[in-house]
């Protein structure tokens, strides 16, 4: 079972996967793969680099996008395929619909565009569950800049409001079109309600 977690930054992903992975492990065991996209190997690391390198302050938004979709690619073949193979449970932080809601609406370049570079990278694999921690950009963002972590590299606009707005808006376009899969967590709640509905969610679909 493949599924993955979405959402704007200081959404409390972060933390409520970490809550989740000490829940569920004990439960699964070695039956569990819990990984984060785009690193997770060697070339993946290293596209990321490149792609958070503040040096590169010249790269075209389309080449971070075909960039993510290459380590998005390598960390699917590596990673998840190998641990779907085995039948495992595979928890992934970010994929494909992070790339729509980030280059696609936050760095304008198109959605459906986005969508479409990544069905080629992913050759059309899809997370059975998608939860998606929704939150407004203006509450997010005041998270973040509460417990901003030093060694947390973000590109220069990635901070502004109008570009989370964005995000967020394609994020609630995605969860719309995909109502059967993308299910939305009110991420404004208190970080156990957030993980206790997320565990819900995730033994719904772990049983099927
Ligand atoms: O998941 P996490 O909070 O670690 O994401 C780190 C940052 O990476 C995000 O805030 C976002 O700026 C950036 N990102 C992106 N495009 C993606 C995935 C992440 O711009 N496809
Ligand atoms: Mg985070």
């Amino acid at each position: 079972t493949f599924i993955s977690f979405e959402g704007p930054d200081g959404a409390g992903k972060t933390s409520a996967l970490k809550a989740i992975t000490a829940q569920i492990t004990p439960l699964l065991g070695d039956r569990l793969t819990i990984t984060r996209e785009p690193g997770g190997n060697p070339i993946s690391e290293s596209i990321r680099a490149v792609i958070l390198d503040r040096k590169n302050t010249a790269m075209d938004y389309r080449t971070e996008a075909l960039l993510y979709a290459a380590a998005r690619r390598q960390h699917l073949a590596e990673t998840i395929l190998p641990a779907l193979a085995a039948d495992q449970l595979v928890l992934c932080d970010r994929y494909v619909d992070s790339s729509v809601a980030y280059q696609g609406a936050g760095r304008q370049i198109g959605e459906q565009a986005v969508e479409e570079m990544n069905r080629f990278a992913t050759d059309g694999l899809l997370p059975e569950l998608t939860i998606y921690f929704d939150v407004p950009a203006e509450v997010g963002l005041q998270r973040i800049q509460a417990h901003r972590q030093p060694d947390k590299v973000d590109r220069l606009d990635v901070e502004q409001t109008a570009f989370h707005d964005r995000v967020r808006a394609a994020y609630l376009r995605l969860q719309a079109a995909h109502p059967d899969r993308i299910k939305l967590i009110d991420a404004t709640q208190s970080p156990d309600q957030v993980v206790q509905e997320s565990l819900a969610l995730i033994k719904q679909t772990a049983r099927r």
